[in-house]
């Protein structure tokens, strides 16, 4: 665990070293975690990319280590309340945003509060089915939508996609590539090769019927996108953006703003240190009450 977290420590000893020299006054730290956490917050549940931290009270060891107060935050949700308080989200009381990069990432907020409703399924939205037919999920379940439209399932997509294109006599540009990735992917649709819009069309299409579902659930007043998929070009956004406007003009009366993300990947560093602004301001708005209440 110690090794694992080594590098991460160092990097907050130069931040704040950096932070002391330039005469900034740290009022504390905020994380953005690829993972989950335990009800209270503190404690890392499971972070798939570094197993050995799971179960981890970090936030503790954080604070003792650093003498500031932490607030942990996962990561998709630190983006939606990085977008709600400085970003596109602003001015939307109830904020829906989805992410698409690896994987799929959902979360919503009510005033900038992020639902926490097991009932509801957010935090686990990634795995809301939306078609019971399509491919097995890693999470047992068939047709989640992190299982069709995230990175490794638009590898998979587009696989076939080569293969069908081969049997009608055409090549994808897309195969030079190799791997692919959302900048490759997103260069090649706007050059027109085929398999790499036949893949957006497919990721519009059950991003309409996930929409759908989130609608249905939540009445977001607005839905952001974000994540490198969708944020890599504004055009191939555009047309993902006006299949989802006649989605949702299907499913309500109510106005729902579809916009991108606007703060790229500072999104998830900025939300998590939202709350912390939040607390530092209180107590001094709470003094100014109590100066100006006995005048009143
Ligand atoms: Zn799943």
């Amino acid at each position: 665990m110690a090794a694992s977290l080594e590098p991460f420590l160092r990097v907050i000893d130069d931040l704040l070293a950096y932070a002391g020299a330039i005469g900034w006054h740290v009022i504390g730290l905020g994380f953005s975690i690829p993972g989950t956490l335990d009800a209270t917050g503190r404690r890392l549940r499971v972070i798939p990319i570094l197993p050995s931290l799971n179960d981890l009270l970090l936030c503790d060891l954080l604070e003792a280590q650093f003498n500031l107060p932490v607030r942990l935050c996962v990561d998709v949700d630190a983006a939606l309340l990085g977008e709600y308080s400085f970003g596109a989200g602003q001015g939307y009381p109830r904020l829906l945003y989805l992410t698409l990069n690896a994987v799929v990432g959902a979360s919503f907020a009510h005033l900038g509060k992020v639902e926490q409703s097991s009932q509801a399924g957010l935090g686990h939205v990634a795995h809301l089915p939306i078609a019971t037919s399509g491919p097995r999920c890693s999470c047992g379940r068939r047709g989640c939508i992190n299982s069709l439209i995230s990175l490794e399932a638009i590898q998979r997509l587009a696989q076939r996609c080569y293969q069908r294109a081969e049997e009608n006599g055409s090549v994808s540009s897309l195969t030079r590539h190799g791997a692919l990735n959302a900048h490759i992917l997103a260069e090649e649709a706007m050059q027109g090769d085929p398999v790499a819009l036949r893949i957006y069309e497919e990721i519009g299409r059950w991003l309409g019927a996930a929409v759908a579902r989130y609608i249905g659930i939540y009445s977001p007043d607005a839905l952001i996108l974000g994540g490198s998929v969708l944020a890599a070009n504004e055009v191939l956004f555009a047309s993902i953006q006006s299949t989802l406007t006649m989605h949702v003009a299907t499913i309500t009366d109510r106005p729902v703003k579809i916009a991108l993300a606007r703060l790229s990947t500072d999104a998830a560093l900025i939300g998590a240190s939202v709350e912390l602004f939040q607390l530092h301001r209180e107590p001094s708005q709470k003094a100014r009450a109590s100066l100006v209440s006995p005048q009143q």
